[in-house]
């Protein structure tokens, strides 16, 4: 099931870095990142569980990850 208070957007860049799927499968606190097999994909039933911590935002290149808070209008944290 998708989240229903936030979203998590990664680009196709991030997707296919496998070095990248790893880290962020590694850092989020909640699981919301798994590497499968060198993809990183985004485990929608974890979603809510989001604490805002900006970890994969700060690990990832400038518009690889955007944390959408759907709560809030779609407010985006990006860098
Ligand atoms: S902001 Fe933090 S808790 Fe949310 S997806 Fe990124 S690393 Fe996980």
């Amino acid at each position: 099931m998708a989240g229903i208070f936030i979203d998590v957007e990664v680009s196709e860049e991030v997707r296919g870095d496998g070095d990248l799927a790893q880290k962020l499968e590694e850092l989020c606190p909640v699981d919301i990142f798994a590497n499968a097999d060198g993809r990183t994909e985004v485990v929608e039933s974890n979603l809510d569980e989001c604490i805002l911590c900006e970890m994969c935002i700060k690990a990832a290149p400038p518009g690889g990850v955007r944390v959408v808070k759907l709560y809030d209008d779609g407010a985006a944290l990006e860098r």
